[in-house]
């Protein structure tokens, strides 16, 4: 090997030394050489809609979208966009001065944490938390600080006091997730109150990750939180076309937020990407725009298949947190005698043919995720069932 630095210093930063490979490519590398049933990564196994597959190969067809688009995205998306949050949430936002597309949820995230935080700045986050979260807060030099969610009467809870606590004098960011991967909490109008007015009383801006809004189920009610009092001028909402129209390879997503935070938010964006994805856009554009039946129709699916892998994973003799929102379902092994679910994850390929990850990765205390283990139930119902099938066998 040729010497490129000096071996005293190693080639990864400290900023992201922690962060190695993720669990995904481990765990899939696994499900390819077991030949297991991949519920580990939450990806569809089914194809989007068959008129916004369309509307892509128009767009490409007719040369829309084939150069650069616009920095702050296609005036098509932006106002599809704006008129999605008017039509669901009643939020007005301004498609010229108030909306960015960006490449997926993913860029987004991450310009703006690269956008508005200092080093040195606090961000507190939900935990569990998805795993770009704190590789993108390391890069912007803040410093995370969790906020755990803990199992409570079936479901994954916010301790609206240790949310207060974990507050100080150097936070200068809530970045929420809501319906929240891995948990499947969808936080209620009552938690978000009052996560509101703590962020007005502490002068806060939040980021929040709304890429399931439209996975919610039973009585569960999706309310971005900016739509509480004092909240739209601090919020950065984000949303995405890959879980909500499965076009998870399309990297389509986009922010709201009031017109400085946007100014912001696309200073970073704009030397990141600077522009991705120009004919999924004018596609993305139309799928926004399906009438309400596609999005019902979507929500039944998908909670249909829930209720299947829950029910099996049940009788295989797991601990169950039925999730309200997302398309994952939280487990606790130890009904099945186990405890270390990185353990666990790495043996089951090999007893029942099947792959999931353990919810210790997206934790900072990984003692508090220990146990917990998530499945994806995103997949053909065969499939589902095919999985259920094996997981039997742990039952003994
Ligand atoms: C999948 C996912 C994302 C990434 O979305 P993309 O649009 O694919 O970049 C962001 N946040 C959460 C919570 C996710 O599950």
């Amino acid at each position: 090997m040729t010497s490129m630095s000096s071996s005293a210093r190693p080639l990864l930063n400290r900023r992201l030394a922690e962060f190695g490979t993720t669990i995904f490519a481990e765990m899939s590398a696994l499900a390819v050489r077991t030949g297991a049933i991949n519920l580990g990564q939450g990806f569809p196994d089914t194809e989007g809609p068959e008129e916004i597959r369309e509307a892509a190969v128009r767009a490409l067809r007719d040369g829309r979208g084939n150069q650069y688009p616009p920095g702050p995205g296609v005036p098509e998306l932006r106002a599809a966009v704006a008129d999605h949050q008017r039509r669901r949430y009643g939020l007005s936002y301004d498609p010229d001065t108030e909306v960015l597309v960006t490449a997926g949820a993913t860029e987004a995230i991450a310009a703006a944490l690269l956008a508005l935080l200092e080093p040195g700045d606090e961000v507190v986050a939900l935990e569990p938390y998805y795993d770009s979260y704190a590789a993108c807060i390391a890069m912007a030099g803040g410093t995370r600080v969790p906020v755990t969610l803990r199992p409570h009467e079936g479901a994954f809870r916010l301790d609206l006091d240790e949310l207060r606590d974990a507050v100080t004098d150097r936070t200068r960011l809530l970045l929420l997730n809501t319906p929240h991967n891995p948990t499947g909490t969808v936080l209620t109008r009552e938690e978000l109150a009052a996560v509101a007015e703590l962020a007005v009383e502490r002068d806060l801006l939040v980021v929040t990750d709304e890429v399931y809004e439209h996975l919610v189920f039973d009585a569960a009610e999706h309310i971005p939180p900016a739509s509480f009092p004092g909240m739209r001028e601090r919020t950065v909402t984000i949303g995405s076309a890959g879980k909500t129209f499965s076009f998870t390879g399309w990297k389509v997503g986009w922010v709201t937020a009031a017109p400085a935070l946007v100014t912001a938010v696309r200073s970073a964006k704009q030397y990141l990407t600077y522009v991705a994805s120009g004919p999924f856009q004018y596609a993305v554009a139309e799928a926004l725009a399906l009438p309400e039946s596609y999005f019902d129709a979507y929500r039944q699916d998908m909670r249909a298949k829930r209720d299947l892998l829950a029910a099996g994973l049940a009788r295989a003799g797991f601990g169950v947190y039925r999730p309200a929102g997302t398309y994952f379902v939280t487990t606790d092994i130890r009904p099945l005698g186990e405890s270390d679910g990185f353990a666990f994850c790495r043996s089951l390929p090999e007893r029942a043919g099947v792959v999931a990850v353990p919810n210790a990765v997206f934790y900072d205390h990984r003692e508090e995720g220990a146990p917990f283990v998530r499945f994806a139930f995103c997949k053909r119902p065969e499939v589902l069932e095919e999985a259920v099938r094996r997981l039997k066998t742990l039952a003994g």
